[in-house]
């Protein structure tokens, strides 16, 4: 019998997804006070939320009696069958050989608390053994123990033998918190350097388990962008949608109709009665998803807007009330969903990568359409994992084409062996995952400069993406949501006898997660951006020096002997370039991504996220959008009207002023009035065009005007005055001219 167990959420959405627990590694025993009982799942009313790190119980197990709650877990699965469509070409083939090497030894011997000549053997996973077994010879390991041995097919290397030390990749692994073990991993794999207690001195990677703000960081590149967790949420990612979905309704048809409660109960009942006024053949059904909730925590499927349950948790507990998808693909006769994995590499230049396998979910229960009968039945409507897992229906399987858990490509497969057109699912995923990007990259900037402000010390940063797409019987896939942090563990929970549970390794979780860490981070080695930069590859940074120093101890040789072309025995990259890649494509869709560019022009001071009147006023004078049919004072009130209305919406209300959102509305209206007869997303592109002109020739004035200065170093004053906040682009040159002008005045003056 599957182990069965209360589900309790015991952190909010910021933990990961679906790796709740970690209160156990890898082969530890955790006891648990649940017995066998039978259980089943229902829906229950939502209680009142307890606080922010405990999200109410809304699936209780009826039936057997009480027992500790606990917190939910869930892995994810596998990789398989690249996509047909292309096929990354720049990866060797030879599959990776990777000994773990002394130093790390000794880390995971300090990390062990174990006195350093004790014999530890590094813990073998599954995938690398069998990753050894096709690519090294000899037993694995034990070239790297002690001996300093290189490993096999290494002697001589791609220097054609000369000795090229490099220093090691430093990656702080100290608040990876349930990624860690799939971290290890890849870092062993990479033959990179891990701290897992965190190190003085700056790392060149730090690997967070939760969110950007873990820590102070200056340097570097961090996994996770400030403002991703928010980004996600279910009411900020349906607002974001929505607005990409009045620009372009037919580009953004892949995101399910969608109403945020309570600010629009209203609404939503209006709007469905008008649309069984209009057509009463139409019964739909809706599905109640709490904002920030996980692992189906608090969801409930209603027939009716009715049925919405108002008493005090909608108040209490926002939530985005969706139409419900009640056709979906079946295979088994079971709903499934489908898990990508999504690199966000960069926002500026936008760089988007998918993997190229995911993992499906599987129900547990055989689907029916909802009626009032099965509505409440979780096993048959939500694919969640950390639901199912609970059923007595549940398959642990380690092959990929069977049980509850399979891989992505097992499922495109068979749909490829029934005549399905396999290319062009790919390519419809491919291109949802580009717009939801498109959408979420806007406010994403907006949170960037506030975080990190542009000029000031801080890191890069890049993230893993969990994006959950529900495929419908037609084959179009719709988005369920995105997953900020995506479950990354490598192993999943066994009922041993009754209420004793062991975590046992999952090797598809393994070959799937550990595949995208280390892929993601082969891409943002900076050792290859080093190595691109020849002026970098003369500068080191000294406490590199000092390592690097270190590292010519005879102990530490062989290390480095065998850091060169780390590269070269690993697989191909799992991940696959869709942006830039497809830009021409999609370039056209970005016009929230150039507002949002001029509303961070003149937000002025750095560190805000929200525009005051002052900024907004500037704006609107610099873009010469005020005239006599629209006064400085109609755009007080347009300010004030809009500003007050998203302030009252927000969750949270630490800084007044403008948000991005609400820019946007505003910016709308303004295209609204100025281009009457065109559609939406032309008045707006052509307010776009209009702003970012005028822009270019306060720029270009004010070049002169700082050219003006080397001449006469009074003439810039007229020019300040309007109170304009260049951009770092256009301030550059004029500050360095500046500077160079006064220094000249200055040296002139001593010497005469
Ligand atoms: P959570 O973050 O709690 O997992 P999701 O939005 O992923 O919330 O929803 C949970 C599950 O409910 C999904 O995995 C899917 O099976 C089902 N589901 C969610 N939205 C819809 C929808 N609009 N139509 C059909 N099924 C849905």
């Amino acid at each position: 019998m599957a182990a069965k167990r209360l589900s309790e959420m015991a952190s909010p959405k910021e933990a990961d997804d679906s790796a709740r627990s970690q209160n156990g590694r890898s082969g530890h025993i955790t006891s648990s006070p649940l017995g066998r009982s039978e259980c089943g799942y229902r829906l229950t009313a939502i209680g009142p939320s307890r606080g922010p790190s405990a999200a109410p119980l809304s699936w209780q197990r009826v039936g057997s009696g009480g027992g500790r709650a606990e917190a939910a877990r869930c892995g994810m699965e596998s990789a398989g069958v690249p996509p047909q469509s292309s096929t990354p070409a720049q990866e060797a083939e030879e599959p990776p050989g990777s000994p773990a090497l002394p130093d790390e030894e000794l880390q995971s011997r300090q990390s062990a608390g174990q006195p350093p000549g004790e014999e530890v053997l590094p813990a073998v996973t599954s995938q690398e053994r069998s990753h050894r077994g096709v690519g090294s010879q000899g037993p694995p390991g034990r070239a790297a123990r002690g001996k300093g041995r290189r490993a096999p097919g290494r002697r001589g290397g791609e220097d054609g033998g000369r000795a090229v030390r490099r220093p090691r990749v430093t990656v702080d692994s100290s608040k990876a918190k349930t990624s860690l073990e799939a971290l290890k991993i890849s870092l062993r794999q990479l033959r990179w350097r891990e701290f897992p207690f965190g190190r003085r001195l700056p790392c060149d990677i730090y690997w967070h388990g939760v969110s950007f703000h873990d820590n102070d960081i200056f340097s570097g590149q961090v996994n996770k962008f400030p403002g991703m967790t928010e980004m996600v949420r279910k009411i900020t990612l349906s607002r974001a949608v929505r607005t990409m979905q009045d620009l372009f309704p037919l580009e953004y048809d892949f995101y399910p109709r969608s109403w945020i409660l309570p600010e629009e109960l209203s609404l939503f009942v209006a709007e469905v009665r008008m649309m069984k006024d209009s057509d009463p053949s139409w019964k739909p059904t809706f599905i109640v998803k709490p904002d920030g909730g996980c692992q189906g925590d608090g969801i409930y499927l209603i027939k009716d807007p009715s049925d919405i349950r108002l008493t005090g948790s909608i108040q209490s507990r926002p939530a985005v009330v969706q139409e419900y998808i009640c056709k979906p693909l079946l295979v088994d006769k079971l709903k499934f969903d489908i898990r990508l994995y999504v690199l966000l590499k960069s926002l500026e230049p936008l760089e988007i990568y998918i993997a190229k396998d995911g993992l499906s979910r599987f129900c547990t229960e055989p689907y029916q359409e909802p009626t009032l009968k099965n509505l409440h039945q979780v096993f048959m409507h939500l694919t969640n994992y950390s639901l199912n897992i609970h059923s007595g229906n549940f398959i642990h399987s380690d092959n990929v084409n069977t049980g509850s858990k399979r891989t992505f490509s097992s499922i495109l497969c068979r749909l490829s062996s029934r005549g399905a057109d396999v290319k062009k699912l790919w390519s419809d995923i491919i291109s949802l995952v580009i717009k939801t990007i498109i959408a979420l990259t806007p406010e994403l900037k907006v949170y960037y400069q506030s975080d990190i402000p542009a000029g000031k010390p801080g890191p890069t940063c890049f993230q893993i993406l969990g994006f959950d797409i529900l495929l419908m019987k037609n084959l179009k896939p719709m988005l369920l949501e995105v997953n900020a942090n995506p479950s990354m563990r490598i192993e999943h929970e066994q009922e041993l006898s009754p209420g004793v549970f062991e975590n046992v390794p999952s090797p598809v979780d393994e070959e799937v997660k550990v595949a995208v860490i280390r892929d993601t981070l082969r891409l943002v080695d900076p050792q290859k951006k080093k190595r691109k930069d020849p002026q970098c590859q003369t500068l080191q940074h000294v406490s590199e020096a000092n390592e690097e120093l270190s590292d010519t101890c005879p102990a530490n040789r062989a290390e480095n002997d065998a850091g060169r072309s780390p590269e070269a025995g690993l697989p191909s990259l799992c991940l696959k370039q869709v942006f830039p890649k497809y830009a021409k494509q999609f370039n056209y869709l970005r016009l929230v991504d150039r507002m949002a560019a001029l509303f961070i022009r003149f937000l002025g001071v750095k560190g805000t996220t929200k525009l005051g009147p002052t900024g907004f006023r500037t704006f609107i004078r610099n873009c010469k959008l005020s005239n006599s049919n629209f006064s400085m004072a109609s755009v007080d009130i347009l300010y004030i009207d809009i500003t007050r209305r998203w302030n009252s919406m927000a969750i949270d209300h630490k800084e007044s002023g403008m948000c991005l959102q609400a820019f946007v509305e505003a910016f709308f209206c303004l295209a609204q009035k100025k281009f009457k007869s065109l559609p939406l997303h032309k008045q707006v592109a052509s307010l776009i065009d209009f702003c970012e002109y005028h822009l270019a020739a306060l720029d270009e004035k004010r070049l002169v005007c700082g050219r003006g200065i080397m001449e006469h170093r009074r003439a810039v004053v007229p020019c300040q005055a309007d109170g304009l906040p260049l951009t770092p682009a256009a301030h550059a040159p004029l500050l360095n001219r500046t500077a160079t002008a006064s220094k000249l005045a200055d040296y002139r003056s001593h010497r005469y």
